[in-house]
């Protein structure tokens, strides 16, 4: 069976990009080949995947797909952007992490934001392809869902209610941001 390494210690991520792969391919963890993570010191997503892909394609002689994606919120200048996983971090958890930025967003008007992904696939001969995926929506008053993962319980897509953390998660795949970016990924290559 062919083999394909998803760059993430995410686990959340790591599940959501492995189903949308296709099932011929055997999804390896970096955790699972004792790799860690490489330091993300891109100043944008796109860099920040790709620079990932090289990352992890030195350890191995298959395919590797890695993303670098995050929420932006337009009123806090599109904070927390590619700091997003450093953010819960610092806060320590995405819990705290989302009061935080609910309480930064009490008074503004404005609560549009986007979840952003970019992604990058590189071959076994190490050629790469980059594209992103965005999806636009705003930001709840409050903390609602526990379904999904990271900022998911904050964020409402447009033309929906609910937010990502109480949608069913088989809807939220179909229509978020990295799947968006699998779509255009998967026009130029198959995977
Ligand atoms: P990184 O790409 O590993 O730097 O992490 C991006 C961070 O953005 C993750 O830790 C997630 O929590 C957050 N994030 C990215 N995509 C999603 C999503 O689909 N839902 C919720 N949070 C997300």
């Amino acid at each position: 069976m062919k083999k394909i390494l998803i760059g993430t210690h995410n686990q959340g991520k790591f599940r959501e990009i492995a189903v949308l792969l296709s099932k011929k391919y055997k999804k390896i963890s970096p955790k699972s080949l004792k790799i860690k993570s490489p330091k993300e010191t891109g100043k944008t997503f796109g860099s920040n995947s790709k620079l990932k892909a090289n990352y992890f394609s030195k350890f191995v002689n298959f395919p590797v797909i890695s993303d670098d994606s995050g929420l932006c919120i337009k009123s806090i200048k599109n904070k927390p952007g590619i700091y997003s996983a450093r953010l819960a971090k610092k806060y320590g958890s995405f819990f705290k992490a989302m009061q935080y930025l609910l309480k930064k967003m009490k008074n503004k008007k404005n609560r549009s934001a986007y979840f952003i992904c970019a992604l990058t696939y590189k071959d076994k001969k190490k050629k790469s392809i980059s594209v992103i995926g965005k999806i636009n929506g705003t930001i709840s008053n409050k903390i609602r869902g526990n379904k999904g993962f990271g900022y998911d319980p904050i964020f409402i897509p447009n033309s929906y209610t609910k937010t990502f953390g109480e949608l069913p998660k088989y809807k939220k795949m179909k229509i978020d941001h990295r799947f968006i970016a699998f779509r255009k990924l998967k026009k130029r290559v198959r995977i």
